[in-house]
């Protein structure tokens, strides 16, 4: 008998599977192949609000909320009818209006000819929609992709919360939450994927508030949430922390892993102000405080946050002026070879000589030019400048000294950006091997195909191309080895720890290696350490630059360095050795093995020799600093030997190897400064380990 012909087992799978569709826990929904619903489990009547009977034969068009954007389901179509599952999130609505947000898996079913039969969808409600109940059904101003309020109920709710509270006495906080390079990664992953990245993300924001907390979207990537009753800073600072937390686990759209970062800022009602507008300004100057200093974390607010926004439309205003009145200056900072230790290269770097401020730094007041469109101007300028300079140090170091010029997002997708470099070449009359523009991942990756020509293009004039800040951005080496770049820099924040966090320190010998495999230099930035630098010069890198060897500097300065020849002195490993040779002279070759064995794991470099002249000789040969003698050999004793080394290398340490017999011979030398020591045979081999240790410490000492 099979299977199938017992009743019994028959019955029990088909129960076990009414089970699971009944009770497990998501919403199923059967349509025929017209859309005709024919199936929905007790938890999809549930959740959408609808009796079975009300569904059976109608289409699922009756739960469209009118939210879900138009490419969802051009993109939900294309899949299903491929014969693929597909997989995403809709925002549909209930018999009663309210909003739902699902996640919904939806696949076509065959029959036994393979022709499509039926479709289904098994839906996973995501959470309750508790804004659009706190909005008290005002549900005009919603934001299409989210369902969340948007800027305008926002404030419209903010003002009736503010009354609330203050006609109680009580406060409440407000977190303003910007997510950290979304424009970048909005390009990078597409408006679809995007899209999705946004709903995960508020899904994860609602998980770490409370469910009365009231969530709006104010920005494309900016997100307000209000917590009510709250003026406690560190439940707030909590709270941000929890949503910092949520939002960076690892998210999977499509084939992205994206690792996402938020900056939030903080402000409180009545501390930080007295109106809705102005709270919300509150919030964001806190935020773009925490985003200046490079995200991932929260800001209160702070009064001076007003002052530095005010400062910096002051510096947009007065930034237009800059170059007709001639107050941007370069400065120049040397790459240096990590073989040869000479400098190879100059990056320049542009300031801003305000009447006012001073010498004000590029990273404030370039990105307020990126913002205004300002850039294109100002970057001409410092090409121009840098090249006219190039040319001229070309007069104090031939072959010349290469020139790399720091090219922002903006300037780089600048159409004219190759034609502006060649004649920039022309009218300078600088070579095109010696220009070197850099480039950041970010300028690159806001459209990758659009970028590899552009590069190509400016390869095509003879220039190099570097990548700056290597190892901040989101793209991996092997993706980038797409591009025709010549160098590489590893971004300071990596160089900074080297030595002390093992991380960091694997990332770059990897990255160095990897560059290597991939016919790229590497230089390294931000070198403020010698051991930053022999830790990179043992792991290959090529060249560095940074504060060890010198700051940017004015051009002036710089052509004193290149006149006076200033380069990178290395303790190299010969001359490291040369430095502590040890000479052990000795007639008896037994004597000599000996103590070469105990001395050789002290890491000596050490030389024998078999009597007084032969002794000589080496000194003459090459540099010593210890010389242990013995007292008595055949010709030249020892200190005959020792008190001509005192005539002839002054500035050695000499020890005295010597039975008990003999020391009233050696007490005279001693006297006369020709030993240092003496040490008695036979010796003891811990003491005279130790007596030589002494003695480069000495050599050491008197430097
Ligand atoms: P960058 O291109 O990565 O330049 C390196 C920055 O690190 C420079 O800061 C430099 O002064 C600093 N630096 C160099 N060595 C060390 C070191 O050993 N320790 C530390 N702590 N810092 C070091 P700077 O001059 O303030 O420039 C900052 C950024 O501004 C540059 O970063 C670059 O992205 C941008 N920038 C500078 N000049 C220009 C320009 O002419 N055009 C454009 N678009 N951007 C520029
Ligand atoms: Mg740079
Ligand atoms: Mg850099």
């Amino acid at each position: 008998m099979s299977l199938a012909e017992d009743p019994a087992t028959e019955s029990q799978p088909k129960d076990l599977y009414r089970s699971i569709v009944d009770n497990g826990g998501f919403g199923i929904l059967v349509t025929d192949i017209t859309g005709n619903i024919v199936y929905a489990n007790p938890r999809q009547c549930e959740s959408t609000g609808y009796q079975l009977e009300e569904l059976l034969g109608r289409n699922p068009r009756i739960f469209q909320s009118g939210r879900t954007p138009a490419p969802v389901y051009r993109e939900l179509w294309a899949t299903i009818l491929a014969g693929r599952t597909w997989h995403g999130e809709l925002v549909n609505r209930r018999k009663n209006g309210d909003l739902i947000f699902e996640r919904v898996g939806i696949t076509s079913i065959t029959g036994t000819d393979g022709e499509t039969t039926h479709f289904l969808a098994v839906t996973e409600e995501q959470w309750n929609h508790a804004p659009t109940k706190l909005m008290g059904g005002r549900r005009t101003a919603i934001d299409g992709l989210t369902g969340l309020p948007n800027r305008e109920t926002l404030l419209g709710n903010l003002g009736e919360t503010l009354s609330a509270s203050h006609a109680n006495g009580s406060g409440f906080a407000l977190l303003y939450l910007d997510i950290d390079r979304f424009h970048t990664l909005n390009q990078t992953i597409g408006p679809i994927a995007a899209d999705q990245l946004l709903l995960e993300i508020v899904s994860r924001i609602s998980a770490a508030v409370r469910s009365n907390d009231l969530i709006a979207r104010s920005g494309a990537d900016e997100f307000v949430m209000v917590l009510n009753g709250t003026l406690d800073k560190n439940v707030c600072g909590d709270t941000a922390k929890r949503v910092l937390q949520r939002i960076a686990q690892p998210i999977t759209i499509e084939e992205h892993t994206l690792e996402i970062t938020g900056s939030i800022g903080i402000a409180r009602y009545p501390l930080d102000a007295g109106s809705a507008e102005d709270l919300l300004r509150a919030a964001f100057l806190a935020q773009s405080a925490a985003r200046h200093e490079g995200g991932d974390r929260f800001h209160f607010f702070a009064p001076e946050m007003e002052e530095l926004a005010n400062t910096q439309r002051d510096i947009s205003s007065q930034l237009r002026h800059a170059v007709e009145r001639d107050e941007l200056r370069l400065h120049f900072q040397p790459q240096l070879s990590l073989a040869s230790g000479q400098i190879v290269g100059v990056e320049a770097l542009v300031r801003w000589q305000h009447a006012v401020q001073g010498l004000v730094p590029p990273g404030a007041f370039i990105p307020v030019a990126e913002e205004t469109g300002m850039i294109i101007a100002i970057s001409e300028w410092v090409l121009r400048e840098a090249c006219r300079r190039a040319k001229e140090w070309q007069d104090i170091r031939t072959p010349g000294i290469r020139i790399a010029v720091n090219l922002s997002a903006r300037h780089f997708r600048y159409n004219n950006l190759p034609e502006t470099v060649a004649s920039v070449l022309a009218e300078t009359g600088l070579e095109a091997r010696l220009l070197e523009l850099e480039l950041t991942e970010s300028a690159i990756m806001q459209d990758p195909g659009k970028a590899v020509r552009i590069v190509d293009r400016l390869k095509n004039l003879g220039v190099r191309i570097s990548l700056d800040d290597f190892g901040t951005g989101y793209s991996s080496l092997a993706y980038l080895s797409r591009f025709a770049i010549d160098r590489l820099k590893i971004d300071q924040s990596f160089v900074r720890d080297i030595t002390t966090n093992p991380v960091n320190a694997s990332i770059a010998t990897a990255t160095i290696a990897m560059a290597h495999k991939l016919g790229k230099i590497v230089v390294a930035e931000g070198v403020e350490t010698e051991a930053q630098m022999q830790f990179l010069r043992r792991h290959d890198c090529d060249e560095m630059q940074g504060y060890l060897f010198s700051r940017p500097v004015p051009a002036e300065d710089l052509q004193v360095i290149l006149r006076e020849g200033r380069h990178l002195r290395f303790v190299s490993d010969a001359t490291a050795e040369a430095a502590n040779t040890l000479l052990l002279v000795d007639d008896e070759q037994n004597v000599l093995n000996a103590l070469r064995r105990l001395l050789r794991r002290e890491g000596y470099r050490i030389l024998t020799a078999g009597s007084g002249s032969e002794g000589l000789e080496l000194l003459a040969l090459q540099p010593v600093q210890v010389i242990v003698s013995d007292q008595r050999m055949p010709g030249m004793s020892g200190v005959e030997f020792l008190s001509k080394v005192k005539e002839l290398y002054p500035e050695t340490v000499r020890i005295s190897l010597s039975g008990y017999s003999e020391i009233s011979t050696v007490t005279d030398a001693i006297n006369k400064g020709a030993i240092w020591k003496y040490i008695t045979k036979p010796w003891d081999d811990e003491s005279l380990a130790q007596e030589i240790r002494a003695a480069f410490r000495l050599v050491r000492e008197r430097g």
